[in-house]
Order: structure tokens, then C-alpha cells, then sequence
């Protein structure tokens, strides 16, 4: 998809720090990160948001790699969040479905 800037890391475009990658997913750090751990999982096909999301399969990839890293990056056990932000309420920003996997921190409840 033109012009969305996740499209441009899977097409290698524009520089990430990647932490996975198969033929269905890519996982990279955050450049924003808001916790000693913060990288997103993201499918290499483009959807724009959740509410477009309809591959059941696809969608547990997600959440199976960023627990997959966790675990390699030692901090699993202590535990993580894993978010999907949809639309203006949910504060997503970047168009092109992405699973935030934050931890190495103390994170509060509930969100802002
Ligand atoms: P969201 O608000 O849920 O849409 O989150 C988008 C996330 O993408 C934010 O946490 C950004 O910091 C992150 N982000 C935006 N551009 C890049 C980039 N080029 N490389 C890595 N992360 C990015």
C-alpha cells in the first residue's frame, strides 16, 4: 500500500530494528518505545485497522510471535501488555494493523 509507512519497512524502505521475521508477519521495535520493551507485530499484509481484520489464523500469529519474543528477550515471566489500538478513541496513528508488545516495566491499569 502506497504511502503507508509499515508497508515501507516490510518493503525495506525505510530502516527498523527487527526483531522477526516470516512469510506472514514482521516484528521491529518501536522508535517511540514508552517501556524498556516495546516492539510491534505486524502482518505484511496491509489492513488498515482492526475492524478490517477477518483472518483468525493471521491474527494469532500476531499474539503468538510477540509472546515467542517476550519469551527470548527474558521477560515473559515478569509479564508484558499486548495491545491492537483501532480508530480515533483507541488512539491508533499508523494505519496498517500493528500488536504493541510492551514490558520490562511495572505498567499501571487502567490506560489513560
Ligand atoms: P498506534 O498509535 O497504535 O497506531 O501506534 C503506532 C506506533 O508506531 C507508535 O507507537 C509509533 O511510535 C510507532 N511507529 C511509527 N513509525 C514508526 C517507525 N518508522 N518505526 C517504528 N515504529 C514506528
Amino acid at each position: 500500500m502506497e504511502n503507508c509507512i509499515f508497508c515501507s519497512i516490510i518493503e525495506g524502505k525505510i530502516p527498523a530494528e527487527k526483531l522477526y521475521e516470516d512469510d506472514k508477519v514482521l516484528a521491529f521495535n518501536d522508535v517511540n518505545s514508552q517501556a524498556p520493551e516495546h516492539f510491534l507485530v505486524i502482518p505484511k499484509e496491509h489492513i488498515a485497522t482492526p475492524n478490517d481484520a477477518n483472518d483468525e489464523a493471521l491474527l494469532g500469529r500476531l499474539s503468538m510471535v510477540a509472546s515467542s519474543i517476550a519469551k527470548e528477550r527474558g521477560f515473559s515471566e515478569k509479564g508484558y501488555r499486548l495491545v491492537m489500538n483501532c480508530n480515533s478513541d483507541g488512539c491508533q496513528s499508523v494505519f496498517h494493523i500493528h500488536l504493541h508488545c510492551l514490558g520490562g516495566r511495572q505498567l499501571s491499569w487502567p490506560p489513560g
